[in-house]
This record gives C-alpha cells, sequence and structure tokens, in this order.
C-alpha cells in the first residue's frame, strides 16, 4: 500500500508521518524505515535550514541558510549539501530496499532541496516501484518528479489539510495494519478503496475513512459479502460483521443498513455515516460494469 501525502508547509507532514511510524511499530505490526525532514529554527522561530533523522535516530543537517539576515518563513538564499543527502538519506533508502519482505519505508520528505540529488529521486523511483508500503510526503504536487509518482496506478495520493490532519493517523495506521486484506483485493477494487478514502476524507467522514481500513477490506477480501435478493431496482445484501451479519437494502438509488453507524445511534448518536458495510459492498462490486442501476461506482467515485 503506497500513500504520497501532499501538504503545504507547516501543516504537520513530518509529525504525521513521524505519528503512524510510531504508531506501527508501538504494535510492532510492521517494520519500518526510512527519514523524515525536521526543521531549523532561529531564535525568532525562522525557517534557516533543514536536517534530516533516520529510523535509528541519527541526523544531519542537509539545508542551511547562507544569508543568516533573512528571516523570512522561507529561506531565500540556502546551500543544499548533496553529499548528506546522497550519504545519509539515500543510504537509509537503499537500505530499506534490502530489509525484512513487508516492511515499510517512509520518506518525508520529496522537496526541491532533496532533488537536486540524481542519486535521491532513483532510489525514490526504485522504492514506488518495488516496495509493497511506502509512506512518503511532498510540499509541492508540481514538481515533475512528484507529477511522475502520482501518475503509478498503485499510489494513492492524500491531500493534507487542517481539516483532516488529526484524523489521518489512525486512518494510515488501520491501512497499512490491515494491507494484508488490501492485497486480497484486485487491482479495479484497490483503486475503488483509495478512491472511497479520498471521498470520505472529502467529506469528513472520518469514522467511514478509518472504518474503510479497519473493517471494509477484510470483509471482502474474507468473502463475507453475499447478494441474497434482486428485485428489478432493489437489491439485498448480507455483510457478515465482527459481532454479527447485517442486512443491507440498496432501494431507490440508496443504501439501508440495520448498523448503528448508519442510523447514527448507540455510540454514533447524532453522527450517522457510511458505514463499513456499505463500504463492503461498494468494494465489492467495484470490477462490475453497472453494479447499482442508476448510479456510477467503481472507477467513476466522485470524491466530492
Ligand atoms: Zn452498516
Amino acid at each position: 500500500m503506497k500513500f504520497l501525502l501532499i501538504a503545504p508547509p507547516g501543516m504537520g507532514k513530518s509529525t504525521l508521518v513521524e505519528t503512524v511510524v510510531e504508531r506501527l511499530q508501538w504494535t510492532q505490526s510492521i517494520s519500518c524505515r526510512g527519514i523524515v525532514s525536521k526543521a531549523i529554527l532561529n531564535e525568532a522561530g525562522g525557517l534557516i535550514g533543514l536536517s534530516a533523522q533516520n529510523s535509528d535516530g541519527d541526523s544531519r543537517t542537509f539545508m542551511i541558510q547562507s544569508d543568516s539576515s533573512s528571516l523570512g518563513r522561507l529561506p531565500a538564499q540556502c546551500l543544499v549539501n548533496i553529499p548528506v543527502i546522497d550519504h545519509f538519506i539515500v543510504d537509509e533508502l537503499q537500505r530499506a530496499l534490502t530489509s525484512v519482505e513487508n516492511s515499510l519505508v517512509y520518506i518525508d520528505d520529496i522537496g526541491a532541496p532533496q532533488l537536486q540529488s540524481r542519486k535521491f529521486f532513483e532510489t525514490v523511483r526504485l522504492l514506488f516501484r518495488t516496495q509493497s508500503h511506502v509512506l512518503a510526503s511532498a510540499v509541492s504536487d508540481n514538481l515533475p518528479e512528484i507529477v511522475e509518482l502520482k501518475r503509478y496506478p498503485n499510489v494513492c495520493v492524500v491531500e493534507i489539510t487542517k481539516e483532516n490532519r488529526n484524523a489521518l493517523p489512525p486512518i494510515l495506521t488501520s491501512a497499512f495494519n490491515n494491507s494484508h486484506f488490501f492485497e486480497g483485493l484486485d487491482s479495479q477494487q484497490q483503486r475503488t478503496v483509495f478512491a472511497l478514502l479520498n471521498r470520505y476524507l472529502c467529506q469528513t467522514e472520518y469514522i467511514s475513512a478509518e472504518k474503510l481500513f479497519s473493517d471494509s477490506i477484510g470483509s471482502v477480501a474474507q468473502k463475507k459479502v453475499r447478494q441474497v435478493k434482486q428485485n428489478g431496482l432493489t437489491s439485498e445484501y448480507r455483510v457478515g460483521g465482527k459481532e454479527r451479519d447485517h442486512l443491507i437494502t440498496w432501494r431507490n438509488g440508496t443504501f439501508n443498513c440495520d448498523c448503528d453507524l448508519h442510523h447514527g445511534v448507540g455510540k454514533y448518536t447524532g453522527y450517522p455515516q457510511t458505514c463499513s458495510h456499505e463500504i463492503s459492498i461498494l468494494i465489492s462490486l467495484a470490477a462490475a460494469s453497472e453494479p447499482f442501476p442508476g448510479i456510477a461506482t467503481s472507477s467513476a467515485l466522485p470524491v466530492c
């Protein structure tokens, strides 16, 4: 599972990447190796450089402001130490290439200073092409290297916003923790999972976004979704849940489920959202040409 997080400076992408890695290491569910960029600030809080920290906790400065009188948000005159990028950042990323199977490599971030090193992007490209699990971040999505990564078919691009940044750590942690179920889906279903994630993030349905990974992909991979009735424009499905089976009806263009989240009752009182059972059906039928009469789903899922 590969995520490319895009965010403007100061949105907290390094903190987000660190938080997800810490959660995964805490649960020992997946081994992690990679780089996090850290801002170097002067006494006034102005950015005067960047350092990189590897997974062993060692760090090196790879960019420093050359004009100390400039106190702007971003240093106008910067010196980039390419040997540090080549022999510290790239070395750490190359160790990820040879680490244990099913490990996660994190790359925070893929920015203009790092991209001055040709070895850096060659290694990033190789990681995106060969590794199962990547968590990467970038400030600008206009750089040609980022445009190339965004085009890879198995990469989920997520925009970090003020609204979603606090909700993303448990969602991304759940995604990697359940990646074995994700790998059991076909490519069309995997694309649908990524499209649904962005739809629920956009609609601030964060419970749905987390359940997409914690519950729905497992239900589909374990074939717990069954159509039990089809009558004209009405369909009924039964989806195996963690505690019991749920009955979901598709009628007049909408789903109806018997669970608490769908109705906003029980522990979800006042907060109805798209439930994991409905999501399971959407993923399960993603490959069908017209799974639900009257609406376009699968590859044509609208984000907002
Ligand atoms: Zn439900």
